[in-house]
């Protein structure tokens, strides 16, 4: 909703950083963004009335940055030059047609955006399945928690978090891992502080001593790369000692003997063997874990990123389900998303090769029916490749034109230096976004696009929630929103998409998205947000998931015992570090928008290296002095930043710069089930930087 106030206007929205979903008002005049001030209580209920965090309150500053593209771009003779809206879209429209006609609709892969709206998101995948007709539509969701959806769905049955953000700030305890909560979802940290100092238990294990471990009741360092033997080891220290919630597990779940058998190795000394965790702290977390009443399992990153975090995220499914911790309040799974969107537009909306909206099976004949009842198309029923497989099959020659909606893989694949041969192998690449990313400097057209402040429409946060994105301001010059741009071109290209506004959109999605069936915007206007699954008109919606048995037909959830992969790289004498990769509070991603933002570049205004002091010392490094790092991949300069939140022999680095652009350093490795890459494990060198 909007409003006037002293001459100022005032637009109630939801945050487009980070998936905890805050609401805010944008106090905006004359089209120009002044600030924001949290809404009320009633109308938040993730931040709760809670202020929101340095990104939400001052990180709005992109929206009137004087880098933001005003007019379309086309590449001739080599430079990218301003054009016409008309010319642009016919270029685009002629060069997919062409690259269709001469090499097949799979020459084309689409690329989703977690940062735009559910409705646009919709709509990008309708793109790639009605007007191109192409089977690779992806996202890169597919980088972040394509692993938890994976393990989730095999074991519960829906790939997203089970509770609601209320039920993780009054939980009687927490799991958190592989999560730096503090950095990432500072609102959510918040909340669990809060209910920590209220006299929650807070277990933490994390190879980084992060701000949330300062909290803790107790903090365990793990060596990076083994998760799934210290929750293995959790589970048989449960079973070993009748902790296991028996009634649960006879009533809500299937091969429990099988996971009684696979998890027999991880005895406490091997436990510690393989990662370091002392058998004391296997021990009291698992006692803790079990005997409370509720307990949240949190993860994010840490969890996800490795070429076994399908495995690692089965694992812990298991351990909550062993303690009985799901599908009443207070408890349950809690991947923390990434960005604002990512479970909505990344997932639910169907920017998935291998599921359509709303996790609809590609191979249901009656789906596609349904899906070619409204679009006159029938949806390819064949699985699609993957953000990484995209990547290879460039190389292989089999994709030939990209399309990429806000989204910057030149930072954000593993390897870059591998992924920007691939962007500039390609026939033809369209990049629509907000600035000349370093994805969008390799494009043929760039198409100036809408930021959440100049847009409406919905996000779907980290519980699932569906929440209002009003527009202050419009878009600078000739920038318009990503749905209408999407239609213009289904438009050119013979397709008659006629939707007059993002409602519309979604009333299409709630009639071919059963989850969404009841979900409309004048419902989440009036209720303040409405939870998946919401099936009909009279459904109020889910707040936790699986009270009354976990999605499958027998209403029973899966033990899928958990087993341990190596990392795909190991330190050695070459490569003697393990580096590994993150997050910092005042930064997002590939910091696209945060970099753009004076206040936060004042704060952290280049990339670091965490160092253990000792490690330093063998190194001869000294605090802030500049270190060059090196892979097998590639090799970048740093400041030092000597601290003792990394381990010995363990560096970490943010992944928001692009000047010593850290995925330069990582490896092309991936998790079989999911396609995630292995950040968070690579061998490395460093050595003072004398240059
Ligand atoms: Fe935005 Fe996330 Fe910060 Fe809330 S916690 S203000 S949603 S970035």
């Amino acid at each position: 909703s909007k409003h006037r106030l002293d001459a100022v206007d005032v637009t109630e929205t939801t945050c487009g950083y980070c998936s905890v979903g805050c609401r805010f008002d944008v106090y905006s005049k004359d089209d120009e963004v002044l600030g924001v001030r949290p809404t009320d209580a009633e109308h938040a209920p993730a931040n709760d009335g809670f202020s929101t965090c340095v990104k939400g309150k001052f990180g709005y500053d992109f929206v009137n940055s004087d880098d933001r593209l005003e007019q379309p771009l086309i590449r001739e003779n080599g430079v990218l030059r301003e054009a016409t809206w008309d010319a642009a879209l016919e270029r685009v429209a002629t060069e997919l047609s062409e690259l269709t006609d001469e090499y097949g609709t799979d020459s084309i892969a689409c690329f989703a955006s977690s940062k735009c709206t559910n409705e646009e998101n919709y709509l990008m995948q309708k793109f790639a399945r009605q007007v191109l007709g192409t089977k690779n539509i992806d996202n890169c969701a597919r980088l972040c928690h394509s692993s938890t959806v994976a393990a989730l769905k095999q074991t519960v049955g829906y790939g997203a978090m089970t509770n609601r953000i209320e039920d993780v700030a009054n939980t009687d305890c927490y799991l958190i891992t592989g999560s730096n909560t503090t950095e990432s979802h500072p609102v959510l940290a918040t909340r669990i502080k809060q209910n920590v100092r209220d006299g929650a238990d807070l277990i933490v294990f994390d190879p980084r001593k992060i701000g949330i471990a300062e909290h803790a009741d107790q903090y365990t360092r793990v060596e990076p790369g083994h998760d799934v033997a210290w929750i293995n080891g959790l589970i048989r220290y449960v079973i070993q000692h009748d902790l296991h919630d028996e009634a649960f597990i006879a009533d809500n779940t299937h091969d429990f003997d099988e996971l009684k058998r696979k998890v027999e190795p991880f005895t406490p000394d091997e436990v510690e063997r393989l990662c370091g965790v002392d058998p004391a702290d296997l021990a009291s977390a698992a006692e803790t874990i079990a005997t409370a009443d509720t307990c949240v399992f949190g993860w994010a990153m840490g969890m996800t990123q490795h070429a076994h975090g399908t495995q690692n995220v089965l694992a812990l499914a298991n351990l909550a389900l062993v303690t009985g911790h799901l599908g009443k309040p207070n408890a349950g799974l809690s991947p923390f998303r990434g960005h604002n969107n990512v479970q909505g537009g990344g997932g639910d909306m169907g920017t998935l090769p291998s599921t359509l909206p709303g996790y609809q099976p590609l191979d249901d004949p009656a789906v596609l029916d349904a899906f070619e009842d409204v679009w006159d198309e029938r949806p390819p029923a064949e699985v699609g490749l993957t953000v990484p497989e995209v990547f290879t099959e460039v190389h292989e020659g089999n994709v030939r034109g990209m399309y990429i909606m806000g989204e910057n893989p030149a930072l954000s694949e593993p390897d870059i230096g591998h992924a920007k041969d691939a962007l500039e192998a390609l026939e033809f690449l369209v990049v629509q976004d907000l600035f000349l990313t370093e994805t969008a400097e390799h494009a043929d057209v760039v198409l100036p696009a809408a930021s959440f402040a100049e847009k409406s429409g919905t996000f779907t946060n980290t519980e699932r929630r569906v929440q209002l994105v009003g527009q202050a301001v419009s878009p600078p010059d000739a920038a318009r929103q990503d749905w209408s741009i999407l239609q213009s071109l289904a438009n050119r290209l013979g397709y008659e998409w006629s939707y007059e506004s993002p409602a519309e959109i979604m009333d299409e999605i709630s009639d071919l998205v059963p989850i969404y069936g009841g979900i409309t915007h004048d419902r989440v206007a009036r209720e303040g947000g409405l939870q998946w699954p919401c099936r009909d008109a009279d459904d109020p919606g889910t707040p936790y998931l699986y009270e009354d048995g976990f999605n499958f037909e027998d209403g029973k959830a899966r033990f899928v015992p958990a087993d341990m992969g190596e990392p795909g790289e190991l330190p050695g004498e070459e490569y003697p570090l393990t580096l590994t990769t993150g997050r910092v509070l005042y930064h997002f991603h590939t910091g696209t928008l945060t970099r753009r933002v004076n206040g936060i570049m004042s704060h952290v205004g280049e990339s670091f290296v965490e160092i253990h002091p000792d490690t330093a010392d063998q190194l001869g490094v000294s605090d802030g002095q500049n270190v060059r790092v090196e892979s097998r991949r590639g090799s970048i300069v740093a400041a030092a930043r000597v601290t003792d939140h990394a381990d010995r022999g363990v560096v970490f680095m943010p992944m928001h710069f692009a000047t010593g652009a850290v995925n330069e350093l990582t490896q092309e490795r991936f998790d079989p089930i999911s396609g995630i890459p292995e950040y968070k494990i690579s061998s490395v060198r460093i050595s003072p930087d004398n240059a």
